[in-house]
């Protein structure tokens, strides 16, 4: 190799050194005859410069952005009041004695500069280019770090890194799979994995006491922020353990990765939150927890009062939640937030200020003294607050709360958005009501184990079944789901049956996983902790596209290489499926 340093590393310290550098020309430019570059590569930018003494000077004059070269020269400091504190390599130039174009670039559809954000589609158009710029080179280098960080950490910790089969039999985690037909057998199907749940579950059922993988799951759903078609999990398992092991060696873990990536300490433990606990003051089980501001169910003291939009809603089963925006705010901000709150699906918003010891607004007058005062005194609002109502179904009224409680944060500046607040949430429920298809669904995944003193509600109460299941939570994201094992045939038949699987569909489905436990199954459990969310989040971001190399676009394209894309007409012959989408 000829390169003696990168562009990231030359200072004072090196002049009068001859060395060889390579990368991409960032930028040119034209001092009276003198002509500099700035030369780019992974580890930063070095200011080269061509007099035009030399032969090669009319080469130079044809440099462009992002040709790719490599130079020889001499380390000179720069001239005093021409020197650059900002940049590691600011105190040098290089003065060049050879230039060698390896190869030229046409004019870049997108400017490799930090400051200049493409349009979507064209930064992953043109991902080679966008990867180019330093901050994407800074977070592909950051994901390295914190993959190698958990890798350091788990193997210290006696878990084997085992890879699990891309092609399976379909493992359920609530989205659709993606499928690939079987040539050498023909109509029969692999499903990708949704995750490698029953796979880490066979491997601990193998003795392989810990288990981990940086696993990709990949999963047909619809896309927003934080989702993608595949996505790559930290996903671990671990034998003869309780929820505590699982959190000990899980605060380990994001401990050492906050720390080796961006030198921050995590307090630990983490804090605790029962998923009820978490409902009733949050309105979600993914509480962003830097902030207080919790929301209170007051049905039980406006029922009494005389609004009858707030007594209709309660006497159809609905409740009455609030939330109180602890500063006074103007009337047009008020309707703001009325029409937030109805964009976000509820039917309205009622509000009061709370004002010298009394509330104040058009609705006041409905809610007598007596009611009054122990609103009060249940919510405690501070003098000249404003609080706000939501009254609806509790899954509407949460989901609206929790949106407005947000929104609140952001707008008073509740918290430091530089903050890590990672909470655990605790005690799910197994199962919840499916509406649509009036049944029974698994909230999380059907291979939790209900907490032991619920399993004998498993078929006369399934709604009051809480599990094992806990979930990670980050400022407000869920960054990490897990749970200790059903490891007897017996519970897992009985759980199947709550969501009504046949013993027929279940020896179908999961027979495999059922055999595996008819040998001596040790009681297990585990977690798959998202990889890319942990990456945006610890980097600030919240984009996971922004730490993939190759993500996809809104419609599940890649604008690189145009997947999905047609196959071969020979391909639905060999593999004997016929496309209705206008194809044979
Ligand atoms: N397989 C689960 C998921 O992908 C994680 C787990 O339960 O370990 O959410």
């Amino acid at each position: 190799m000829n390169r003696t340093h990168t562009c990231g590393e030359l200072t004072a310290k090196a002049v009068g050194k001859t060395v060889c550098l390579q990368g991409w020309v960032s930028t040119t430019r034209d001092h009276g005859g003198v002509l500099f570059a700035d030369l780019r590569d992974r580890y930063g930018l070095t200011q080269v410069l061509f007099h035009p003494d030399k032969l090669f000077f009319s080469e130079a004059e044809k440099l462009r952005r992002e040709d790719c070269i490599q130079i020889v020269g001499t380390v000179a400091e720069r001239p005093a009041g021409m020197k650059n504190e900002k940049l590691p390599t600011g105190a040098v130039e290089v003065h060049t004695t050879q230039l060698l174009v390896f190869s030229k670039s046409e004019v870049p559809p997108l400017e490799v500069d930090d400051r200049i954000a493409a349009h979507d589609d064209t930064r992953l158009k043109y991902r080679y280019l966008d990867l180019r710029r330093p901050v994407m080179q800074r977070h592909l280098a950051i994901r390295h770090t914190a993959a190698h960080a958990m890798r350091n950490y788990l193997s210290s910790k006696q878990f084997l890194e085992i890879e699990t089969p891309f092609l399976i039999k379909s493992t359920p985690e609530g989205a659709r799979d993606y499928v690939v037909p079987s040539r050498v057998n023909p109509g029969k199907f692999y499903a990708l994995p949704q995750s490698p749940q029953l796979y880490k579950q066979i491997l601990m059922c193998s003795g392989m006491d810990r288990y981990f993988q940086l696993a990709r799951c990949l999963r047909d759903e619809d896309l927003r922020a934080d989702r993608q078609p595949e996505h790559t999990q930290i996903d671990l398992e671990m034998s003869f353990v309780e929820p505590e092991d699982v959190f000990e060696i899980v605060e380990g873990l994001i401990t050492a990765i906050w720390k080796e990536t961006i030198g921050h300490d995590v307090p630990v433990p983490f804090q605790r939150l029962r998923h009820a606990d978490a409902m009733d003051r949050y309105g979600t089980d993914k509480p962003d927890t830097r902030y207080e501001l919790f929301l209170h169910d007051v049905s039980s003291i406006v029922k009494e009062a005389d609004f009858s939009v707030f007594k209709d809603v309660i006497k159809s089963g609905g409740m009455v939640k609030c939330i109180v925006c602890p500063q006074d705010l103007p009337r047009k901000d008020i309707d703001a937030y009325i029409l937030f709150c109805q964009n976000n699906g509820a039917k309205g918003m009622a509000w009061m200020r709370y004002k010298a010891g009394a509330f104040e607004s058009n609705i006041a007058k409905f809610f007598s003294a007596d009611i009054q005062k122990k609103l009060a005194a249940a919510i405690q609002p501070p003098d000249g607050s404003i609080v706000m109502f939501i009254a609806d179904k509790p899954r509407m009224a949460n989901q609206v709360l929790d949106k407005l409680r947000q929104d609140l944060a952001k707008k008073l500046c509740l918290y430091d958005p530089r903050s890590f607040q990672f909470c655990w949430i605790t005690d799910f429920p197994l199962f919840e009501w499916n509406e649509e298809e009036e049944k029974w669904d698994p909230a999380h995944h059907p291979f939790c184990m209900p907490n032991a003193e619920d399993i004998k509600h498993l078929e006369t109460d399934p709604g009051k079944v809480s599990c094992t299941q806990y979930d990670l939570t980050l400022n407000g994201w869920e960054l990490g789901s897990g749970s200790i094992r059903i490891h007897r045939a017996d519970i897992q038949e009985r759980v199947m049956n709550v969501i009504g699987l046949t013993k027929a569909e279940l020896d179908a489905k999961f027979g495999f996983l059922l055999e595996a436990f008819k040998y001596g199954a040790p009681p297990h459990g585990g977690i798959g902790i998202g990889f890319d969310r942990v990456v945006t989040l610890l980097l600030g971001l919240d984009d996971i596209r922004e730490v993939i190399a190759f993500p996809k676009n809104k419609a599940a394209q890649c604008p690189m290489d145009g997947s999905p894309s047609d196959i071969p007409e020979k391909a639905y012959k060999e593999l004997q499926i016929k496309s209705v989408a206008g194809k044979k």
